[in-house]
This record gives C-alpha cells, structure tokens and sequence, in this order.
C-alpha cells in the first residue's frame, strides 16, 4: 500500500478503514475510531465484524466474507456497532471492492456514524432505555442504563448479556416473565420494576415495554424506564398526609370544605353528612349560596367571600344552612384563602360546625331579658328595689296605676307617707330584723305579707308584697327585690265575703221577727253546755217562759200586734240578762233561756225577776200581758232530754197553777212546785228547789 494511500485515508475527515482478504482491518484512520470511541491501534488486525454488536455479528461475517469472495462492487449496509463507552451506535458502512497489493483483493470501508444524534440524545436523559432481543440479549442500553447496570453489576458491557447473566434470579426471573408478556402482547406495557442498589435498598423504576418491528427483521422490545423512587416516596408521604388530614377531616365534628374563587364547592368532608344529612357529592359543584340562607349580595356570606378575596387571611361568619330535610340550622364558619405553589390564590378552605344550641341558648337569653324587662315595664304588680339603706332605688312604671305617683315620686316619698301606721310597723319590723339577721351572718327570711299603701287621691290600697333579700358571695346585703301585687279587690271581695257570711250566720241563727236567737242556734249552744257540765261538772240551767193567753192577743188585737207583743216581749227579756245568758225563740210564743254557770238558785229569782219584768209594765196597744216560767236545773248525769223536759213540765206547772208564774222543776222523780212571782213578795222566799238545795 502506497504511502500516499495512507496519507489520504489518514487525512479523511470521512471515516474510512481498508481490510485485508482475510476481513482483518489493515488501516483505519481517526474518523473511524471516533465514531466507535477508540484509538486506532486498538482497532488494527481486528475483524471488521468485531465492531458489530454480537447479534448482528455472524450475519455481517457472512456479508463481508461473502463480499470479499466475488467482488461484487459497492454496497451500503446499516451496522449496530458497540461504542468504546459500552453503548450501541449505528453506522453506515459503504463496502467496495479494492486491490491492497498486486494481487489482493481487500475492501474499503466508508463509516458514517449515522443517527448518531439520536443515540446521544438518549445518553443525555435520565431514562434508562435499553433494547432486547427476542432471547432476551441487551441490543442497547444508553448511558445511563449502562451506567445503572455497570454500578450494580461490575460488567463493562452489558449488551449481548441477559438479564439472568447480570441480575439476581428474583429479579432476572420476573424481570424475564414481563419481557415475556410484552412479547406477547401488542400494546405497551408498563410495570414497576425494583431494583437492588449498592447501598443494599432498592430503586424502583417505572418500565414501559413495547415492541418494535419495524426495521429489524426480528422484533426486539423497547424498554424505557425512569427511576420514580423518590416519586414514590413522596407520594406515599403524600398519601400519608393526606390520611391523616383524611382522617381529621373526617373525624372532626366539623365539616372541612374547599371553595374555588367563584365559590363553587370543590370538595366536602363526608362529615357533611352526619351534620346536614348531605353527601358530599350534593354539594361538590354548587355554590355555597345554593345551601346557605342569604339575602343578596350584601349578605353576611357574601361580604365574608368578598373580604377574603380582598386579602382577609381569615374569617369566622355565623349562617343559617340548610340541611337535606328542608330544616334549617346555624353553622359556624372558619375560612381562610389558600394559595397555590407559585402564591396565587386559589380558593377558600374552611370549616364549619352546628351551633344551633348555642344560638338558641343565646336567643332564648335575650328572649327572657326582653321578657323579664317587658314584665317589669309593663306588669300590673309593681318591681322595686330597696338598698340596705332604706332608699328604693327601682319602681317599675306600674306603681303609676297603682297608687298613682310617679315612679320618681313614689322613690322620693318618706316612709310614713307610703304606709299607714299598721303595714308601715309590720315592713319596719321586717327591714330591721334582715339587717339583724344579716349582721349575725344568719339566712335572712323572705318578706311576705299583706300592706296598705297610700295613693295619691288619699285613698289606701291593700298589697300582697314579696320581697327578696340578694346577699353578695360574702353574705352582705346588696339590696331587696320585691313585687306588690294589688289585691285591693280582692280584699274588698273578702269583706264582702265576710259580711255575707256574718249574714248568713245570723239569718242562720236569728228569729227573723224578734231578732233574737233562733231554736236551732241555742239547741247547739245547750248541746256545747250540756258537755261542759257533764265533763267539768259545771252547773247549768233552763229557763223556759210561754206568754199567756197569746192566742187571744192575736184574736183582740190582730196578728201584727201579736207580732209587736213578740218583739217587745224579747225585747224586755234579753235586756234585762247578763252577758252570757243565751235567749231565744223556742217556738210560736215560747222562749227559752240558758243560763251557764248557774244552778237553780239563782236561776229561779232571774226568772221570777223576768216574770214581773212582762207583767208589770204594760205592752203597748195591748196592755198588760203575762208568761209563765219553768226553772230545770241539770241534774248531774242527766240525758238532755230529760233535763228539757223537765223544764217543760215546770212550765206547764206554771200555767196549771193559774199563769204568771215560776215553777222550779222537780227533781227526778218529784214533782214541780211552782209559784206566782207577786205571791213572794220582795222575792226573799226561796224557790221550793233552792230551799231544797240547801
Ligand atoms: P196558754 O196560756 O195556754 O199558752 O194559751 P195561749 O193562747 O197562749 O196558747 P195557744 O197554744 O192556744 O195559742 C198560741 C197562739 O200563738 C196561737 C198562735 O196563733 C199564736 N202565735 C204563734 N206564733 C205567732 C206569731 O208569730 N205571731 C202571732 N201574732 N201569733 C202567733
Ligand atoms: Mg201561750
Ligand atoms: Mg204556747
């Protein structure tokens, strides 16, 4: 070979390489040592085929000896060759026919590194890619799957190996069924592949495989894959986050919620529902005024949404919601906006809870204030307070109807002028004993009674009063509340009540025409003296007086001056008794009188006294008129029938003895003595009983 030949293939910029019959590169200049990464000593005396990557190998032996037996002239062919860094480049090589001496034959070979850009595109990216054959052999791996491989296993080179000649068997085994499945398959196929690392962890590398058949006549799989180990951990870290703020928002009693910037509901705790009886999903799309009471664009909610927009960094609003059964409830709002990586806003995240018990504590607070103040203005019972000092500090307006001074007035009026004499002691009592009581550290009574109040025209008026000591937490008096309650009616109602039943008393027990008691009335107080003389052996006796000849009375001078006899006729007896002797009218012209304490001794001269009383002065219209009188005294142990009968027979005595008369009744068993009051002159004689009696 000419030295000049040496020189120009030396000088090429093209790659070019001259080969001896035998296939062995004689020359080779720079260019094609560059394309393959390597000096152009270690590529004399090898074989063309060398170059090639092993699988292509014994076909490219086959062309080029083939090429090198018939001369055949020019051919290109497309080469997989192995790169010095342990990659595969494609090259193209133009093969012809030349005489390397005077009479060899060689070849020369043209080299373009031909998608030598793709190939380095690959070398760049983190993504490991790597090409198999059908046998499972690594046609390709770019940098960084050579780099992965060559860390983990040692190998320079890995192409031409299997996985199960680089890999531990669990990982080559499966590794080797999903190539497997993807061969089989038409689409692509993605799996997750772990792999050892020298540290003794492993990454996980997320693998799609695909088939391609376009240009090599055998179908070889296309694996590309990224290392997602640190994506994994972040999302499970992620994932872990989110359990728990899955948890919390579930968990909690409130309701989590994210709105976007127009408001729509972006998402939903589920404990929406146990709050509202809404699923999630319900809400998810709509806007919070679909579900919240408001009143237009001035509503509470709307103006929170605004002022959150406005940059607020959080507000707390309290809306009426409406739950999935039509009811409608208070919530309480937290909300704040949240903002996106790059600090734009997004949308609001918040939660809310029921407070419909406290609202209605609250509304029922303020409702009983309103009412207590609404009683107190407006009750017809006046409120007052009284400080320790005596002064009323409070009057509710009432006291206006009822006493008819102002509230002003009524404060500033001395106490003498509030009370008459008798309620005034009686409140004074109470005031001064609550000072006592609370100076000695005792429990200060209630006030209640009943007091007169004086009213601006002059007149009283009757109060039921309540008052109430407030002692402080240190038992000092703070003041005394107290109501008056008009009860001037009723007080008025209960004299009546009272007179109508002093009437009822007395028409109960009056004689209608005499006005003195009637039968009935002193059968019970003869019945109550009949008992105390059987228990305290007190003496007791029965005066009993009929006027004569009353009929004849009636017939002279008619009825009514009958009646008028009657009335003069009681008239004169119950004058002349003593307090304590008890009168009345026993029937028709019969009258009968009790006399306590008093035995038959003086029982029978108040009679004879009686006697002469009727008979003496004449009735008028009617002149004189006569009775006749029996005298019992109750004998000891004797039935009240008995003791009344003998007071009858006494009397009927009299009128057998001739009228105006006395008769003392007889013992039991003995006969009566009776006796004409005059027939005993000045009355020293003794009754007939009494002289018995000793
Ligand atoms: P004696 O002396 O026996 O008692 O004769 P007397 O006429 O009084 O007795 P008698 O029983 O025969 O008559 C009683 C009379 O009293 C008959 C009756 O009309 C009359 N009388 C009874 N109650 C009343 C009354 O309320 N008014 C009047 N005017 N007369 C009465
Ligand atoms: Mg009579
Ligand atoms: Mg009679």
């Amino acid at each position: 070979m000419g030295e000049a030949w040496t020189l120009a293939i030396g000088s090429s910029g093209m790659g070019l390489a001259m080969l001896s019959s035998q296939g062995l590169i004689l020359q080779v200049n720079q260019s094609f040592a560059d394309c393959l990464g390597r000096d152009v000593e270690t590529l004399q005396h090898l074989r063309l085929w060398d170059l090639v990557l092993p699988m292509d190998r014994e076909q490219r032996a086959r062309e080029v000896t083939e090429r090198l037996a018939r001369r055949k002239g020019a051919a290109t062919i497309r080469v997989l060759c192995l790169h010095a860094e342990g990659h595969v480049i494609e090259m193209r090589w133009t093969i012809a026919d030349c005489l390397i001496g005077e009479a060899e034959h060689g070849l020369i070979v043209q080299a373009v590194a031909c998608e030598a850009k793709h190939h380095r595109v690959l070398d760049f990216v983190h993504t490991h890619v790597g090409i198999k054959d059908r046998q499972g052999r690594y046609l390709y791996v770019n940098r960084s799957l050579q780099v992965a491989l060559q860390t983990l296993t040692g190998q320079h080179s890995i192409l031409g190996l299997r996985d199960r000649d680089i890999l531990p068997p669990p990982w080559s085994e499966t590794i080797r069924r999903l190539d497997e499945e993807a061969f089989r398959s038409d689409t692509s196929l993605f799996h997750e592949e772990h792999f050892p690392c020298i540290g003794g962890g492993e990454r996980i590398y997320l693998t799609e495989r695909l088939i391609d058949r376009s240009e090599a006549q055998e179908p070889c799989l296309v694996c590309i894959s990224c290392d997602v180990t640190a994506l994994k951990e972040a999302s499970a870290h992620l994932a872990r986050s989110e359990e728990h703020f899955r948890l919390l928002a579930e968990n909690s009693g409130d309701v989590v919620f994210l709105l976007d910037l127009e408001g729509y509901v972006r998402w939903v705790s589920p404990s929406l529902t146990r709050a509202l009886g809404w699923r999630p999903e319900e809400w998810i799309g709509q806007k919070g005024t679909d579900f919240i009471l408001t009143h237009g664009l001035d509503s509470g909610y709307q103006l929170k949404l605004r002022d959150l927009h406005k940059g607020a960094e959080a507000v707390i609003a309290r809306d009426q919601i409406l739950a999935s059964d039509g009811t409608i409830h208070w919530a309480e709002t937290h909300a704040s906006p949240f903002f996106n990586s790059s600090g734009c806003m997004e949308g609001y995240v918040g939660h809310f809870h029921m407070v419909d018990a406290v609202v209605a504590t609250e509304t029922q607070l303020r409702q009983s204030e309103e009412r207590y103040r609404l009683l107190a203005e407006n009750a017809r019972d006046v409120i007052w307070t009284m400080e320790p000092n005596g002064d009323i500090s409070y009057i509710s307006p009432s006291i206006y109807e009822l006493r008819g001074f102002t509230p002003e007035e009524a404060a500033a009026q001395p106490r003498e002028q509030i009370h008459p004499r008798d309620s005034l002691a009686r409140s004074e009592a109470y005031f001064a004993q609550l000072l006592a009581d609370v100076a000695a550290g005792r429990q200060p009574e209630p006030f209640r009674s009943e007091l007169e109040y004086y009213c601006k025209d002059g007149s009283t008026i009757w109060t039921d009063v309540i008052a109430l000591p407030v002692l402080d937490a240190d038992g000092r008096l703070v003041k005394l509340l107290g109501t008056s309650r008009d009860i001037t009616e009723r007080k008025r109602y209960e004299q009546k009540l009272s007179l109508v039943n002093q009437q009822l008393h007395t028409l109960a027990t009056t004689d209608e025409l005499t006005h003195i008691s009637n039968r009935r009335h002193l059968e019970s107080l003869i019945n109550a003296a009949f008992s105390r003389s059987d228990r305290y052996g007190e003496p007791v006796s029965l005066v009993l007086c009929d006027i004569d000849f009353f009929k004849a009375v009636n017939d002279h001078y008619g009825h009514q001056a009958g009646d008028h006899v009657l009335i003069e006729f009681s008239r004169r007896i119950a004058s002349n008794l003593r307090a304590g002797d008890e009168f009345a009218r026993w029937g028709g012209e019969e009258f009968m009188i009790l006399l306590s304490h008093t035995g038959a001794g003086t029982a029978y001269p108040v009679a004879e006294k009686l006697c002469r009383i009727i008979a003496e002065t004449p009735f008028p219209d009617v002149g004189t008129v006569t009775a006749s009188f029996g005298v019992a005294e109750r004998q000891p142990g004797e039935l009240l029938d008995s003791w009344i009968q003998r007071v009858d027979e006494a009397l009927y005595a009299s009128k057998e003895a001739g009228r105006n008369a006395v008769t003392m009744a007889a013992d039991v068993g003995m006969p009566s003595l009776s006796c004409p009051p005059g027939d005993r002159g000045n009355g020293t004689a003794a009754p007939p009983a009494a002289r018995r009696g000793g």
